[in-house]
């Protein structure tokens, strides 16, 4: 076996450890930066020497498995992860990609990305029937009864539509401190941060246990268009209306230059947001363009996700252990 190849294998094997540890357990091994650099040089490494890729690859596949005790829910769409950008020749790139398909004239929806649980959500006659997981992406688990204890979150829209919708989970800011204080006092093992305090809070069997951690939840994604929104930006207004919460910081940019700006301006207020954000999410702003970018085995065409710099992510990650 050339070094290569077996070098290849090493980081399929740490990156399935570290998978496990983050979407099974809620306990990663690793900061997302580090995650981020392997998943990336595994990647490259498998552009480069296609011969070498396979199937079940990280690089292809969503990272969560449904665990047990929790029912299973299959979704109808699957719910898909996002390819990532480091920098704005990533997002050029992402830019070009996008243009070959629908040509010059793309506008976007540039939204926060909340670093939460991916959450699906089901209303029939505008009355919310069932939530799950994202799980491996196919399946997911049904956390219905725990995510009946988010006060935000709407257990009858404000119409008796039949939808499906997509959003995160999360934990606020202060109730993740508050959280770990107690957990301090008490001797129990610390949260590492928001975003794995909130998915192990909604995968707790016991419904008591999710209600005291007062989770919040956004909505970013309708799936079943049951209004008229052809847009992205109308879809989000939609569901507004329909008193779903949707995150306020969303704008429509007509250009890369448009979309720097607001990526300037995210990293510019992170800090003084009560909840935590590890992006941006930049999305096509039409649904005709959508579908003719359609996705790869493992995320949509249409959509990236532009990633804080690994020195902000660690300062965050510094901060945090120092205001618990
Ligand atoms: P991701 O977190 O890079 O992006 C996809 C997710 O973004 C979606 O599933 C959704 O939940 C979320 N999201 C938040 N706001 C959104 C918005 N406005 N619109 C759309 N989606 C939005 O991908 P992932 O597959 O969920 O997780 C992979 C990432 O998790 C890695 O890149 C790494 O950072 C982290 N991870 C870390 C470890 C570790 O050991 N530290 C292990 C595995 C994964």
């Amino acid at each position: 076996m050339t070094d290569i190849r077996r070098h290849m294998e090493d980081l399929r094997k740490k990156l399935k450890e570290y998978d496990y540890h983050y979407h099974v357990l809620d306990q990663p091994l690793i900061e997302d930066v580090l995650y981020d650099r392997l998943l990336h040089e595994l990647t490259q490494l498998e552009e480069q020497y296609p011969e070498y890729r396979l199937e079940d690859s990280p690089t292809q596949r969503v990272g969560g498995e449904v665990i047990e005790g929790f029912g299973k829910v299959v979704h109808q769409t699957p719910m898909m992860s996002l390819s990532n950008a480091f920098s704005e020749g990533d997002l050029l790139d992402f830019e070009t990609r996008v243009k070959q398909v629908v040509g010059d004239n793309v506008s976007y929806v540039c939204e926060f990305k909340i670093d939460g649980l991916a959450t699906s959500l089901e209303y029939e006659q505008g009355v919310f029937i069932r939530g799950a997981t994202r799980g491996d992406g196919v399946t997911g688990e049904d956390i219905t009864l725990n995510l009946r204890t988010i006060e935000v979150l709407p257990q009858r829209l404000t119409e008796p539509k039949n939808i499906v919708v997509r959003g995160e989970s999360y934990l606020p800011r202060a109730e993740f401190i508050r959280l770990n204080k107690e957990r301090a006092l008490t001797s129990e093992p610390l949260f590492a941060n928001p975003r794995n305090a909130a998915a192990g809070s909604l995968r707790q069997l016991d419904t008591t246990v999710t209600a005291a951690r007062r989770l919040a939840f956004f909505a970013y994604t309708l799936v079943t268009t049951a209004g008229n929104a052809s847009t992205q930006l109308e879809a989000l207004e939609q569901m507004k209306m329909w008193g779903l919460p949707i995150n306020p910081h969303y704008q429509r940019c007509t250009s890369m230059a448009e979309v720097f700006e607001y990526i300037q301006h995210a990293q510019e207020i992170r800090e003084t947001l009560p909840y935590d954000i590890d992006g941006v999410v930049i999305k096509v702003d039409s649904f005709d363009m959508q579908q003719r970018l359609g996705f790869t085995a493992k995320s949509p065409r249409f959509a990236i996700a532009y990633k804080f710099t690994a020195q902000q992510a660690e300062s965050r990650v510094k901060d945090i252990e120092l205001s618990v």
